[in-house]
């Protein structure tokens, strides 16, 4: 959990209070499930969806009542240090004492964002009191009562604002995952190596030489983007026999974490019925797909071998025949980067939102012109449709008789979704609403 509020101030001004109105309910779930004592003066809280730890300073330090000690300091350092937000508790019933200014003095000087809470405001003159304490220099105070929860809603709806956005929560949020997939040999840690310019895994001739899974934050063509390796996986399976299961689950995995895949062939070997299982899987998660036939340097051919293996692997993959397939080698470093941009662009279709009306406007010439045959008497209208926001492509054509559309017809609505939209490489998903 990235994000730490910290709740300083100095004694009997209602910290501990504060900071189990904040995280009682989380906590005793939390207590509940791993069936151990939590140190109480850190705690989990839950305000709108933003998972945040407390920290009740106080509960480090027994200081006393009116000096601010050396090891009041170091806890408020402490806390400026690893906090995303501080929150400075001060007492409405007593106004600002010297204590409170010490504290002041120092949170004054962090660069984290600090907020003024004045507690105790239970009744509408305390609330209004609580103005006083804009003369800690801290910005405006937020009158709120521990005991009552009053004002606290309004406070955490500040204090989630100052928590750094998604991206450091985590830091590859957002940022396209492209998994290198492919039988044991293809040539997965080679072509990695040469990505990434590093001996990254060691290659060897023999299969199952090279190490476990692993993600690379790579950067090419101005873009960002996360590699997963999951070349060697087979290695870490002790018994033979459960070699391939230990690789098929790994990379299985590899694949669901991945938004592309690049699916690695060996072109000695042509295409082969696990290949096709890989690829299928990878269709049937919703990834984005490249085909990388790899070892091209080591097959004779002549102008047209390219084009006639394509047609082949197309006709053998029908009917998915919109994946993208390049023809490489790693050893002579041919079209490598050219599967990279291809894998980008890829990203880039599976990520397109196509808005309703440009949808609609596409879409209803092509129904008015073929629309869906009779079924059993029925006439089958539809209305209109929309992107649905998932993280594939997903339509929903909203009509009369949703149960009466046959499968032909929405193969041919898909393929006209990609004549007009570019969806190369990206399954894309087609169903139907009544309306
Ligand atoms: P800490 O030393 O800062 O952790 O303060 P505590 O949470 O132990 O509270 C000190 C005293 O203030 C206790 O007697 C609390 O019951 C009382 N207190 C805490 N919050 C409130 C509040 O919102 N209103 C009132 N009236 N009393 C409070
Ligand atoms: P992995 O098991 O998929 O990671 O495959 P490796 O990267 O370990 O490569 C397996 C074998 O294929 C090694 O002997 C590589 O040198 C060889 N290899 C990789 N890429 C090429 C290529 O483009 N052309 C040829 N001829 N051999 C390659």
């Amino acid at each position: 959990m990235a994000n730490i509020v910290a709740i300083v101030g100095r004694p009997n001004v209602g910290k501990s209070t504060l900071f189990n109105r904040l995280t009682e309910q989380r906590q005793a779930i939390m207590d509940n499930q791993s069936g151990v004592t939590r140190d109480r003066h850190y705690g989990t809280a839950e305000w709108n969806t933003h998972y945040f730890t407390v920290i009740d300073t106080g509960g480090y330090v027994v200081g006393s009542e009116d000096v601010f000690e050396e090891s009041i300091r170091d806890q408020v350092e402490i806390a400026i240090q690893e906090s995303s937000v501080l929150l400075f508790l001060v007492d409405t019933q007593t106004g600002i004492t010297g204590l409170d200014e010490d504290f002041a003095n120092v949170l004054r000087r962090s660069k984290k964002p600090v907020l003024v809470v004045a507690n105790k405001a239970e009744t509408a003159d305390r609330a209004h009191s609580a103005a006083e304490f804009y003369g800690l220099g801290l910005g405006e105070p937020y009158p709120i009562s521990s005991m009552t929860g009053t004002g606290t809603g309004d406070l955490l709806d500040e204090v989630i604002k100052h928590f750094p956005s998604e991206g450091i929560e985590n830091p590859d949020e957002g940022i396209p995952k492209i998994a290198i997939l492919g039988r044991p040999n293809v040539g997965k840690s080679s072509y990695l190596n040469v990505l990434t310019g590093q001996e990254r895994s060691i290659v060897t001739n023999i299969a199952g030489t090279t190490r476990d899974a692993i993600n690379t934050r790579y950067k090419a063509y101005g873009k960002d983007f996360i590699l997963t390796d999951t070349a060697g996986i087979r290695r870490k399976a002790r018994i033979d026999s459960n070699i391939e299961f230990y690789s098929t689950l790994r990379a299985l995995k590899a694949m669901e974490d991945s938004d592309v895949c690049i699916i690695m062939l060996d072109a000695t070997r042509g295409m082969e019925a696990q290949d096709m299982n890989i690829i299928g899987q990878a269709i049937k998660a919703k990834k984005g797909v490249v085909i990388m036939v790899n070892k091209w340097d080591a097959v004779e051919k002549d102008q047209r071998t390219a084009d006639v293996l394509r047609k082949e692997m197309i006709q053998r993959l029908m009917p998915i025949d919109y994946l993208p397939i390049i023809f490489a080698s790693v050893h002579e470093k041919q079209r490598i980067f050219q599967v990279m941009e291809k894998a980008m662009q890829v990203y880039e279709n599976k990520s397109k939102k196509i808005t309703t009306s440009k949808l609609n406007e596409a879409m209803q010439p092509e129904i008015e012109k073929y629309p869906p045959p009779s079924l059993k008497g029925k006439f089958v209208k539809i209305k209109y449709m929309l992107q649905v926001p998932t993280p594939s492509p997903t339509f929903v054509f909203f009509c009369n008789l949703p149960q009466y559309v046959p499968e032909a017809y929405q193969r041919f609505l898909e393929n006209k979704l990609r004549e007009h939209f570019d969806f190369d490489g990206v399954p894309i998903t087609v169903f139907f609403r009544q309306k």
